[in-house]
């Protein structure tokens, strides 16, 4: 045992209702569940989450708690290979990164504040404000529900948005063009229109639809087609006007190197590739490669790398999120003026919630 040893680690499982069902092009919901980590080490705690399901929480409980007990607090890197190492046999991607990404923010949290500094100075903060741009627009939602989003993004600055696209796989494209003509009278000739689609077309599909956004003005196309196929996201690249985007899904820097030459930015979620130490890893690819990095969802726990990273170009406020991690979290960031801003407390800042408690789930 160091002195500085990890002697605690715990767990939390909270789900949060939406208000009404929700739909992208491929997927519905009607709940978020965010999993709870804490780390400790000489009366210090660490706080890191990802959104997941409970079985996260009963990774880390099960197998990662055991490997992070009694190492070195100040020793995130090792921590972040022991536990990946911990997953041979079980699979390092997928639900495994999720909780792994979960135990390093935690792990970075925990060693700022012992250090006493800001998460964001830490990893070399290059900004004290990060844009970010407002995304939500699901397919379920009708003309007033769109509005009432619209006009909170406005009302925080937003110049750049984003609604859900590829309804019904692929199936309701008159209805998808409809609504981003919508969002243009919605939001303004001065916002940036972006639309994500979730994998829901086909590539010839995803083709027709994008030149028909290339006339609307739209300049990001997220996930034309599935991102699982590189290729094809390459080939739309070559053809449309509009931005492509894409990598949500990865896990390490294997797949963000397969996506690196099929997309015009690249997405990570620090709750999904691995925590910070994974997200800047991945985040280093890109800039060798000349590519921008979005941060994919969670924005509060983007704020500390998105404030280090050069090469950013925005994170994503999405709706979900930015309405339940003020209820998870205490000292959540807020957008002012379409950036969230670059708090100067400890750590990334965020402690769970007294009130949290009424969303856990036991
Ligand atoms: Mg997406």
């Amino acid at each position: 045992m160091t002195t500085r040893a990890v002697t605690d680690v715990r767990t939390g499982v909270y789900r949060f209702p939406t208000p009404v069902e929700e739909a992208d092009g491929t997927f519905t919901w009607n709940a978020t569940t965010a999993v709870t980590v804490q780390v400790s080490a000489e009366g210090v705690t660490g706080l890191g989450w990802t959104y997941s399901a409970g079985a996260a929480a009963a990774l880390i409980d099960g197998q990662l708690a055991d490997v992070v007990r009694g190492r070195d607090a100040f020793d995130v890197p090792g921590a972040w290979e022991a536990v990946h190492r911990a997953g041979r046999n079980l699979g390092t991607r997928g639900l495994f990164a999720q909780a792994q990404s979960a135990v390093d923010i935690a792990l970075w949290d925990l060693k700022a504040r012992l250090l006493d500094v800001p998460l964001a100075d830490l990893f070399g903060r290059v900004r004290g404000r990060v844009p970010v741009y407002g995304s939500g627009g699901f397919t379920t939602l009708d003309h007033e529900q769109l509005a009432e989003q619209v006009a909170w993004w406005r009302s925080v600055g937003c110049r750049a948005m984003k609604i859900k696209i590829g309804e019904s796989w692929g199936r309701r494209a008159d209805r998808d063009l409809e609504r981003v003509h919508q969002l243009r009278d919605l939001a303004g000739d001065d916002v940036a229109l972006m639309v994500d689609a979730n994998g829901g077309y086909s590539p010839g599909q995803a083709r027709r639809i994008g030149s028909a956004l290339d006339d609307l003005g739209v300049t990001w196309f997220e996930e034309p087609v599935t991102s699982d196929d590189p290729e094809d996201l390459r080939l739309l690249r070559g053809v449309l006007r509009c931005d492509i985007a894409a990598g949500e899904y990865v896990a390490d820097v294997y797949e963000a190197g397969h996506l690196i030459t099929a997309v015009d930015c690249l997405q990570l979620d620090v709750t999904r590739c691995g925590g910070y130490t994974g997200w800047l890893r991945c985040a280093a690819l890109a800039a060798a490669a000349g590519l921008q990095v979005s941060g994919h969802c969670a924005p509060s726990l983007h704020v500390p790398v998105a404030a280090a990273l050069p090469e950013l170009r925005h994170v994503e406020w999405f709706v979900d999120h930015a309405r339940l991690e003020p209820l998870l979290v205490d000292g959540a960031p807020s957008v002012e003026g379409g950036a969230l801003v670059v708090g100067s407390s400890p750590g990334h800042g965020m402690t769970l919630s007294e009130g949290a408690a009424q969303w856990e789930v036991s």
